[in-house]
């Protein structure tokens, strides 16, 4: 049995690895020549790491991980603590930790694990077709490949997406904007091994210890889409929306460097229920494009390779029945993840200022024990528990 996958991101290298693993030859195609992960930093919550162990990563996903003992909400103005909390009571309780990461990092992690000579760079599909023996792909260049089935990890701009669902989704506006990058850990700015996260007049300042000693930033704000913003004006416009934050905000704005920071406007995709049409199956992104807002995106990619190689190695009933069963797996938990986290978006962003000053008085009585809760019942919700 031989696997086309469209993608070498998370989702199409995890995919490659976990189906290999399983027996089942692979042959992986990507539109770029060379890879440049959109994103500084992403976090790595344990049912990711979970299955990222499945895949005979665990090694690696540690050697790369930052060291995240603690979380903490500070005020905007005082950069004082609204509350702080040890992250051991959710290791224990679900068994795993949560790997905070460089994204160049895990897609090296992963590419490598693979065999990166073995993948064919350079190669944008732009056709598929498919009948009872097979899947045929043709790419931009005129060149085609062939196989039993196709995994379409192309992203949240995919094209196999109009392909499997007969029509085109709108990617939808979160209504803000995120910037992202590294710095190198300061205590002025931030406690070395704790996720904290400076929140009000619904904007949020955020890091996270990863490797080397550095911080994972990011900064969010409530924007129009759209505005003519770059890397030129990149401090002088966080300057003004952060004006009147604590010194530390203003101290990690002096710190970074705005050649490797990024600007995105955060979209999703409202979910929908088919990630199938008879061989070829969608994954990622490209079946469930959500805002980052509870860090699940590339974990919920994992966990779709896991369960994708396991139905296909433990069923019997041929690839069109298996990728019905990973279908039936993959789209209530990924409806479950993308609609957590717009949820959690609208709060952390103001779409209604009311219940983002609630949440903001809340988090003042907040010992970690709701925080943490949360986060448990989203990771224990992932296919190894
Ligand atoms: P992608 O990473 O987009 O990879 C798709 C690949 O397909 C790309 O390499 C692309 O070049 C290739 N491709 C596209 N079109 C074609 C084509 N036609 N032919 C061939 N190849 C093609 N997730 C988390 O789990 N934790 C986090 O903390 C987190 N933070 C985030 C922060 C931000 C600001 C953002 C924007 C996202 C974050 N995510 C996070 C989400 C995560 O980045 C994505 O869910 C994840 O990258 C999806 O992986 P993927 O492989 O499906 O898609």
């Amino acid at each position: 049995m031989k696997a086309i996958i469209i993608g070498a991101g998370i989702g199409g290298m995890s995919s490659a690895i976990s189906l290999e693993n399983k027996g089942i030859s692979t042959e992986v195609f990507e539109a770029v020549k060379e890879m440049k992960p959109v994103g500084a930093a992403i976090s790595i919550w344990p049912n990711g790491v979970k299955c990222l162990n499945a895949l005979g990563m665990g090694d690696k996903i540690r050697a790369i991980g930052g060291d995240m003992q603690s979380m903490a909400y500070y005020d905007y103005q005082h950069g004082t603590p609204l509350t702080e909390f040890s992250m051991k009571p959710l290791v224990q309780r679900v068994g795993e930790r949560p790997y905070p990461v460089v994204r160049a990092e895990l897609q090296d992690m992963l590419i490598n694990h693979y065999g990166k000579s073995r993948i064919h760079f350079g190669k944008r599909l732009v056709n598929i077709e498919q009948d009872q023996h097979g899947v045929t792909v043709t790419f931009e260049d005129g060149a085609q490949a062939k196989g039993d089935f196709l995994i379409a990890a192309d992203g949240t701009h995919s094209v196999a997406r109009p392909y499997v669902l007969e029509q085109s989704p709108p990617r939808r506006y979160a209504g803000y904007v995120n910037w992202n990058g590294l710095v190198t850990v300061d205590e002025a700015i931030a406690p070395a091994a704790q996720w904290t996260t400076y929140v009000g007049e619904g904007k949020r300042v955020s890091l996270m210890p990863v490797s080397e000693n550095r911080f994972y930033f990011f900064f969010d704000v409530p924007l129009p889409l759209g505005l003519a913003e770059d890397r030129l004006t990149l401090k002088q416009d966080l300057k003004k929306y952060f004006s009147g934050w604590c010194p530390a905000v203003h101290h990690l704005i002096d710190a970074l460097d705005p050649d490797t920071t990024n600007r995105v406007e955060i979209h999703d995709i409202e979910p929908f229920d088919t990630f199938v049409k008879g061989r070829v199956a969608l994954l990622g992104d490209a079946a469930h494009s959500t805002t980052p807002d509870i860090g699940q995106g590339g974990c919920a990619a994992i966990e779709d390779a896991v369960v994708l190689a396991d139905i296909l190695h433990t069923h019997s009933l041929g690839i069109e029945d298996s990728l019905q069963r990973y279908q039936q797996r993959r789209t209530v938990r990924t409806r479950d993840l993308v609609l957590k986290a717009r949820k959690r978006c609208d709060v952390t962003h103001a779409k209604d200022p009311q219940l983002t000053d609630a949440w903001y008085q809340e988090l003042r009585s907040e010992t970690g024990e709701r925080i943490l809760a949360g986060m448990c019942e989203t990771i224990e919700g992932g296919p190894l528990g």
